[in-house]
């Protein structure tokens, strides 16, 4: 029998795919991890992800589309500088900054390299600088990096970010700096959402496997010597084990201990403000905020039937105290400042939800790191997969196709 451990996007679509006896245990009452929704107050939250990214994986699109439907949506994104909605990406855009800004920027992006960014990994600050230019680099990916990450950018090594700081051609530069209309199309254009909704989606994609999900059933140890998980309920032996819990947890309860410290692996925590409004005043889907009185790093809006649902999200330390009053203050200047409500009487109800575990930091120990510790787990009949348990960047389509790839090749063997 082969064991998942978590019932999220990656657990699920894996068991999709398993031909063989397996059974999946999640230690949560719910399925869908970060895929998810919760409910506070009488309303559904996203609990992470929230819109699906298709364009380059149609045959996953496809193989969910078997299970709901989905609504397709033109990316319309933004980035609030000086007071201005400037479409994202910024270095498509730079027709909107003003021209003294936007002249310096264009001529330093126009004596860059451009085109793809490829070659070795370098540091995150040298890449952006030899792409983009110091003044660019001052103006925004600094100042939203260094909020979204909490740390130095030259800390961190570049092009593990799946696309999303894309270098664009020049002459894509130069159309985006002459015109103001969204002439360049920039990176990820459409994305999409279940057309009930996110939980209905999980809904119907996990009912085929309900039998053989046991929720409440938390693994608390491992033993690949005896090829045996022991939960809060029980232990059971595995021929293979795939894992979708956060890497450094995973290696954390085998016994014995591997070679691979938990310290070593660097993560965000992120608090997520989840709200509903009175009203929709603003037209964008997510709003990206560079400075620093906001401490928020983005901002947006998610379909919900009948109700105008946003969310705020901000790097925490992982074990920090939480001033809930002070967050909710935070939130309503932000709202109030970006013009996403008049008054704090438009935030009709408001919940904060810590994700303990939320992004990856690429920092330079992790090429050294994260694919020997997979190597060695593999190597033990131990997958670990998505996004946080193969310790990446991914989104939940990228999950989805690394867990069916995953219980594919198990098959075979
Ligand atoms: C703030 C935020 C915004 C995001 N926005 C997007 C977006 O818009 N689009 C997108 O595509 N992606 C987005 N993502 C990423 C997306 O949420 C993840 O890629 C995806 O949900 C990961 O799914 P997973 O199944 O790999 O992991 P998880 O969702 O973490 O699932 C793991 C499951 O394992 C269970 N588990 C953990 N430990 C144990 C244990 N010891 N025993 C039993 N069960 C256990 C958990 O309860 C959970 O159900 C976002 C992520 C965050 C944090």
């Amino acid at each position: 029998m082969n064991v998942i451990i978590g019932a999220g996007i990656s657990g699920l679509s894996a068991g999709q795919e398993l031909r063989s006896d397996f059974l999946i245990l999640e230690k949560s009452s719910a399925l869908g991890g970060l895929a998810g929704q919760y409910r506070a107050g009488g309303f559904a939250f996203d609990h992470g992800g929230h819109y699906f990214h298709f364009q380059d994986k149609p045959e996953i699109q496809r193989h969910v589309e078997m299970f709901h439907a989905f609504r397709r949506y033109r990316r319309n994104s933004k980035v609030f500088l000086q007071g201005r909605f400037i479409p994202y990406s910024l270095q498509y855009h730079l027709a909107g900054l003003p021209a003294r800004q936007r002249n310096p920027i264009l001529a330093e992006v126009l004596a860059g390299p451009g085109g793809p960014a490829g070659g070795p990994a370098q540091d995150l600050e040298r890449f952006l600088l030899a792409h983009f230019g110091p003044s660019l680099v001052r103006l925004f990916f600094a100042p939203y990096l260094e909020k979204f990450y909490g740390r130095p950018l030259a800390a961190m090594i570049a092009g593990m970010d799946k696309g999303s700081i894309p270098v664009p051609r020049k002459e894509d530069v130069v159309a985006g700096a002459l015109c103001r209309r969204p002439c360049a199309e920039g990176y990820n254009p459409v994305f999409y959402y279940p057309s009930g909704s996110l939980q209905a989606f999980i809904d119907d994609y996990g009912r085929p496997l309900a039998a053989r999900i046991r929720c409440r059933e938390e693994v608390v140890a491992i033993e690949p010597a005896r090829k045996l998980v022991v939960t809060n309920g029980g232990s059971y032996r595995y021929d293979s084990l795939i894992s979708t819990m956060p890497l450094n947890r995973l290696l954390g309860i085998m016994t014995p201990p591997q070679p691979f410290p938990r310290k070593q692996f660097h993560h965000l925590s992120t608090l997520v403000v989840n709200a509903v409004l009175a009203r929709r005043r603003r037209r964008f889907h997510w709003l990206y905020l560079p400075e620093t009185q906001f401490p928020f790093y983005r901002v947006g809006y998610y379909p919900a039937a009948g109700t105008v649902a946003v969310y705020l999200e901000k790097t925490i330390a992982a074990d920090s105290p939480l001033d809930a009053r002070q967050v909710r203050r935070e939130a309503v200047f932000t709202l109030k400042r970006t013009g996403m409500i008049a008054g704090a009487e438009e935030i009709l109800f408001h919940d904060l939800k810590r994700i303990p575990v939320s992004y990856v930091v690429f920092d330079r120990g992790w090429p050294r790191l994260v694919p020997a510790a997979l190597a060695h787990l593999r190597r033990q009949s131990i997958h670990s997969i998505g996004r946080y348990g193969s310790w990446n960047y991914t989104s939940m389509a990228d999950d989805i196709r690394l867990a069916r790839e995953t219980a594919g090749r198990l098959n075979k063997a």
